[in-house]
């Protein structure tokens, strides 16, 4: 059976021009070679698996060629290239300070540094991983790097630039690689592919490249991995579901529902996408990319910044010019805070119904906005929050946006353009009955919605207290205390259980704030109900807290404590 050989080994570049998407970086050392103009120590900055090591190898290796070709490449053929292609060349030490960085490690480096090379003209100290020395190795490095010995030459590689002392830096010749490009990326798969044998549509090469994110080991180590899953043929479909991720079709489709103001379908939308079992929170991030991605795509200069291939191109242009600067500009702001609140969030998938809601609101607002302007009150608060929309999308964009066919009348779901003061009966919409919502409203009391003929569900009371939540998330003690808390409906009563004293401070004395929130939302007088849960002792009380509960069964406990030096332990 044919040895399978990783293709991050197999592809590893072997000279400079194979180095992918690092070409002027790759060209000044080939000069410096040729010129025989070489620094003692030199610094390559950049992020993981761009081809620092693997250039500081080509390096090592180039400058101690004994045949070097005219373009400043090596031979490949000489003693010492064969000895350092088959890896035992002993002109090249490699340190990786992560797992090495006392002063000892260093201490042994040094000692190795004053071995001059046998073969070859130089020696070459690769230290990966720099910016993890301590302080004192550091140090003790210092004075080798300053006065080296002529055949020594140090390569150290970092991803953390700032994190390297400013007296290492100024002793190196700095390079920054580059991320390397999703179309470089692409066409490298695309040449091993070949190379393999294996046909691969072009979509799911970049599928792979966008989930590298720029680092050419993890694109090569992921193709390898849907290789063996895939054979000899790779598939855009196949290539999705191995990797888990959402086809791009989806949010090309939520976002013409947000663009449709229709909050039903983009719920059952995002139903859909939950019980495939992808991840909540990498549809946010994959939602607020696409609006990014649309946002990009609506002027000539950055359009350039969509990094899709041709026939997707397609499609986002045409989406981006069905939407306003000001709606994509909002939506990823929207998108942007329900990802930051996601980690606090206790209901999570009602946060990014939620953000969905909202973002479907928005266009029912603009429309407002556009029939309705007399009434120049602003009418959602999404709209006092919402930053103005970037400097960087021209005038000239924007106008040949408006000027594309936007929703004038009013949106499928009238109850929303239809609530004055901008309230969103979410029962009404929820459950599809719009209609007689609307009714209600109107019939009984046509200019104020607080209709208290409108009942609420506790669906609605939740929805509007995680509403209330980001009113005061200036304050993470008390928004965290809300998010966790699951509010009942009794009657108009909004019942809380909460478990300690501190809590029930925080509410009392936010009670009446609260109470007026819920009352104008839900167009009820709503009281607040706030009980004392009696716990059992859980992984959720303190230490301190367990002990002062068994305290209190057992009053000798304390005296018993005192008296053996017992101590409370907050290791657990
Ligand atoms: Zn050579």
């Amino acid at each position: 059976m044919e040895q399978y050989i990783v293709s991050a080994r197999k592809y590893r570049p072997s000279d400079f021009r194979s180095v992918i998407g690092q070409n002027s970086l790759t060209t000044t050392l080939k000069n410096a070679i040729i010129n025989r103009k070489l620094a003692h120590a030199y610094l390559f900055c950049g992020p993981r698996g761009v081809g620092k090591t693997t250039c500081a190898r080509i390096f090592a290796k180039t400058i101690n060629c004994t045949n070097l070709t005219e373009s400043g490449e090596a031979c490949n053929a000489c003693e010492s290239c064969v000895s350092f292609n088959e890896q035992r060349s002993l002109n090249i030490f490699e340190m990786d300070a992560a797992s090495n960085n006392s002063v000892d490690d260093i201490r042994e480096l040094v000692k190795q540094v004053m071995v001059p090379p046998q073969i070859g003209k130089y020696r070459v100290y690769i230290i990966d991983e720099v910016h993890m020395l301590s302080t004192p190795a550091f140090n003790a490095f210092l004075k080798t790097l300053e006065e080296p010995p002529e055949y020594a030459i140090f390569i150290l590689a970092t991803t953390e630039k700032h994190k390297i002392l400013p007296t290492i830096i100024s002793r190196c010749q700095v390079y920054d690689f580059n991320r390397i490009q999703l179309a470089d990326t692409v066409d490298y798969l695309q040449f091993v592919a070949e190379q393999e044998h294996i046909a691969a549509q072009r979509e799911a090469l970049e599928v792979i490249a966008q989930k590298a994110d720029g680092a050419m080991r993890d694109a090569l180590s992921i193709f390898d991995q849907i290789v063996s899953y895939c054979g000899k043929e790779i598939k855009y479909k196949a290539v999705i579901d191995i990797l888990n991720v959402l086809d791009y079709e989806y949010y090309l489709r939520l976002v013409d529902c947000f663009l449709q103001g229709d909050v039903v379908e983009s719920l059952l939308i995002l139903d859909d996408i939950i019980n495939k079992g992808f991840d909540v929170q990498s549809f946010v991030s994959g939602l607020s990319s696409h609006i990014r991605d649309l946002l990009v795509s609506q002027n000539e200069k950055s359009v350039g910044l969509l990094q899709v291939s041709a026939s997707v191109k397609e499609r986002y242009l045409q989406q981006a010019k069905q939407c306003s600067p000001i709606f994509l500009f909002r939506a990823l702001d929207l998108c942007v805070q329900c990802e930051l609140n996601y980690k606090v969030s206790k209901n999570k998938r009602l946060l990014v119904e939620l953000t969905m809601i909202k973002i479907c609101q928005l266009i029912t607002s603009e429309a407002e906005k556009k029939n309705d302007s007399r009434q120049k009150i602003r009418k959602i608060d999404t709209d006092d929050t919402a930053p103005t929309p970037p400097p960087t999308i021209p005038q000239t964009a924007r106008k040949d946006v408006t000027a594309t066919p936007q929703p004038q009348t009013k949106p499928p779901h009238d109850i929303l353009s239809g609530s004055k003061a901008g309230l969103l009966n979410l029962s009404s919409i929820m459950s599809g009955q719009a209609d007689k919502a609307t009714n209600v409203v109107n019939t009984k009391q046509p200019d104020t919605p607080r209709a208290n003929e409108v009942d609420f569900t506790e669906d609605d009371l939740r929805k509007q207290w995680l509403e209330y939540a980001e009113t005061v998330n200036e304050n993470p003690f008390f928004y965290k205390y809300i998010t966790e808390i699951s509010p009942k409906k009794e009657g108009n009563n909004c019942v809380i259980t909460v478990v300690n004293e501190h809590q029930i401070q925080e509410f009392s004395d936010k009670c009446p704030q609260i109470e007026d929130f819920l009352s104008q939302r839900l167009g009820r007088d709503i009281k607040l109900v706030v009980n004392k849960r009696e716990v059992e002792i859980s992984a959720s009380l303190s230490p301190d807290d367990i002990f002062n509960k068994m305290k209190a069964q057992n009053k000798h406990l304390q005296d018993f404590a005192d008296k053996v030096g017992l101590r409370v332990d907050y290791s657990q």
